[in-house]
């Protein structure tokens, strides 16, 4: 399972994830995060921090693991259908030849299309599978082709001419109505028949790929630990009757495993300890025979090897593309432990039982053994699959049930993708839209990251593992409010703490006020900006953001409440100017003490089991929209047209070699253009034929 994210997302969710913190000597002034825009996409970079100090054995090894990596790249192509490999060849072909001006508005169209064919690995949109509808017309393709691309470089099936191939691929590329949908989920229809996805062979329909798998499933020996049933292959009719492709070495999309496997054989040469070989060797032997249970054991060995710093995911892994949600799109990427994200939850983790101790909740409510817990947050060093460019920031596996259950996932989050999504959105005009003022602009540009690193930390690694339940308590009690509850339970107890001393005291906090960009960032997200992720009229459902419109309107409503009985200026309030509206802080240490008396509040909701308490905080506060206030947010994030989705560039990895040809560097570097990467990629790492029978 994967946490993907949209645009923007990452400031308005700053409390989900967590960023790794670079270091300002690993800071490379002359890297820029943004890299081009194209259609409804923005390219970013990401830095690979960290990776200089590896020893040369952990660098080669990520040397190895990045090229299994990038090997299954045309796996993905294929599946995501049968003609993409071809017309990837087609578009390329006259991208690179074309010989007349490119800066026709054709070419230009044209360039779009090909720059969004590359980002979604395929003709169909990455997020909504929609097919693409090219911006030039079909006689401009045509007359590119016959004008300036050699034969010898046409995608020709075996034994066809230029116009019959024309013929074969134009509607495919042009006509609306053939394949409109990668993964089609609309209620009613045959999904299999409709999808262009390549997981199912022709003919075959949705009622007969459920009874083929429904009969496997009923004949399995062992329904307590099923297999991942159908995950590695195509199911196609052949004279009448069902049978499985199998993808593996020897079988369908045998040449790019085998490619995968040279490049797992040299890591297996390199790797930190006998248990990652063992890993690795599991995975060959699964690659090479395609056996599901050789699959289960491969999972099993690499969610319990946890010792490295270096780590990977290489395979057959999430069914998001296949309508029927069985079979696997191949995705790989390889990994480090981030040394200082995971020395900060260390800190905090080891003083769990002090910030139990000083917590403002009520003593009745307070663990007497208070463990932390250590998040793992790692660094993201290649991107490959169904992960590149569009990625995920946290990744869950594995994906078996029984497996889960009996021996537990790997969850981690992708600290330096965070933290590119976060330099990247610096200055795309959002904060100077909703920041009221240019001190506090300043405030969260100096503290923003680290703080919101550390609000997450707490979160994660305190605020959800802290109090307890008083004895004979439901934990289910609070039914459908107890997410919504729990998030602000483990949100206050972030927000509470990062303004302590205690935290500076640990060197987690670079100034004692620090704290002050994350009080501003949260309240305005919970009273603002977090609207923009919701339709007009709608309220607030989703967990979290209930979560932080609650705690962000209690503390508004208590702030306004004290400055009329005491005459005062209230902590917090909304301002109106030229028609829009801000919000101002005007005693953050108040506002501490707010945050305190809310976290108290949760803490004996939840102790207690207060439904009635859950409900009316949650629906007073947490679920109603203003519908004035929630237009003008919406106009003013409209008019920042800012891209939807985003996904990255990859770096690369520069190898020396001694005359004997053993390595004795591997460099890093930035700033390959995206165009140049894809179309590097196509030529070395093609290992897969254009037509996969
Ligand atoms: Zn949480």
């Amino acid at each position: 399972m994967t946490t993907k994210t949209l645009s923007l997302m990452l400031m308005l969710t700053a409390s989900l994830i967590t960023a790794s913190c670079q270091s300002a000597a690993d800071a490379d002034s002359s890297f820029s995060y943004n890299d081009e825009r194209f259609a409804d996409l923005q390219m970013l970079r990401y830095r690979v921090d960290g990776f200089d100090q590896l020893t040369l054995r952990q660098k080669t090894l990520i040397y190895y693991l990045s090229e299994a990596a990038l090997s299954g790249r045309d796996i993905l192509w294929d599946q995501n259908g049968r003609y993409n490999l071809r017309i990837r060849r087609l578009l390329e072909a006259v991208y690179t030849n074309y010989g007349d001006s490119r800066q026709s508005a054709n070419f230009k169209a044209f360039s779009v299309y090909l720059k969004r064919v590359w980002f979604a690995n395929g003709i169909h949109h990455h997020y909504g599978s929609d097919k693409f509808q090219p911006g030039f017309d079909e006689e401009f393709l045509r007359s590119a082709i016959e004008l300036y691309v050699p034969e010898s470089e046409l995608p020709l099936a075996e034994g066809q001419t230029v116009d019959e191939m024309m013929a074969e691929l134009f509607p495919i590329i042009f006509d609306p109505t053939v394949m409109p949908k990668r993964t089609n989920q609309a209620d009613g229809a045959d999904l299999v028949l409709t999808s262009a996805a390549n997981y199912y062979g022709e003919g075959v329909t949705q009622a007969e790929a459920e009874q083929f798998y429904l009969a496997m499933k009923e004949a399995a020996p062992d329904p307590a630990h099923p297999v991942m049933f159908g995950m590695n292959s195509r199911l196609v009719k052949e004279d009448g009757q069902l049978r499985e492709r199998v993808w593996r070495s020897g079988g369908l999309y045998g040449p790019a495993i085998d490619r995968i496997i040279y490049w797992l054989e040299q890591a297996r040469g390199v790797t930190e300890s006998d248990r990652q070989a063992a890993v690795i060797d599991k995975l060959i032997e699964f690659y090479r025979t395609g056996d599901l249970h050789t699959f289960d054991a491969y999972s099993i060995l690499w969610v319990e090897d946890t010792d490295g710093d270096v780590d990977f995911t290489n395979g057959f892994t999430e069914s998001y593309g296949d309508p029927l949600g069985m079979k696997a799109s191949w995705e790989g990427y390889a990994n480090f432990k981030d040394q200082a994200a995971t020395e900060r939850t260390r800190k905090l983790s080891a003083n769990a039982q002090w910030f139990e101790d000083h917590s403002p909740v009520d003593s009745r409510f307070k663990k007497e053994n208070c463990r932390g817990i250590t998040a793992k947050v790692i660094v993201a060093a290649m991107l490959g699959g169904d992960l590149y460019p569009s990625t995920a920031i946290g990744i869950n596996l594995p994906n078996s049930n029984w497996v889960r259950a009996e021996h537990g996932s790997k969850s981690v989050t992708i600290g330096n993708l965070t933290d590119a999504y976060n330099k990247a959105a610096r200055g795309n005009g959002f904060q100077d839209e909703f920041v009221v003022d240019a001190a506090t602009r300043q405030l969260i540009d100096t503290y923003g990251d680290v703080c919101d690193d550390l609000h997450t930390d707490l979160h994660e690694c305190l605020g959800h593992g802290s109090g307890k339940l008083l004895p004979g308590v439901d934990p289910d009690s609070l039914k459908a409010y107890g997410s919504a509850i729990e998030e602000a339970r483990a949100d206050l107890f972030g927000l509470y703490y990062i303004a302590d001393p205690k935290l500076h005291e640990l060197g987690l906090t670079p100034t004692a006020d620090a704290y002050q960009s994350q009080y501003y960032t949260y309240m305005m997200n919970g009273l603002l900006t977090q609207l923009v992720r919701i339709e007009q009229g709608a309220s607030i459902e989703e967990a979290h953001m209930r979560n932080r419109a609650m705690i962000a309107h209690w503390v508004l409503d208590h702030a306004t409440q004290q400055a009329t009985t005491q005459g005062t200026k209230p902590a917090v309030e909304l301002v109106k100017r030229g028609g829009k509206t801000y919000v101002r802080v005007n005693d953050y240490p108040a506002l501490r003490t707010l945050f305190g008396q809310l976290l108290a509040e949760v803490q004996r909701v939840k102790s207690e089991g207060d439904f009635a308490g859950a409900r009316t905080l949650i629906e007073t506060y947490g679920v109603k929209v203003d519908s004035t206030l929630h237009a003008e947010v919406l106009e003013r994030y409209r008019r920042l047209d800012l891209a939807p989705y985003k996904g990255f560039i990859n770096p690369e990895y520069v190898v020396t070699r001694d005359a004997d040809g053993n390595i004795t560097d591997v460099q890093v570097r930035y700033g390959e253009a995206y165009d140049h990467q894809m179309l590097r990629y196509s030529r070395d790492y093609a290992t897969l034929p254009l037509v996969n029978e």
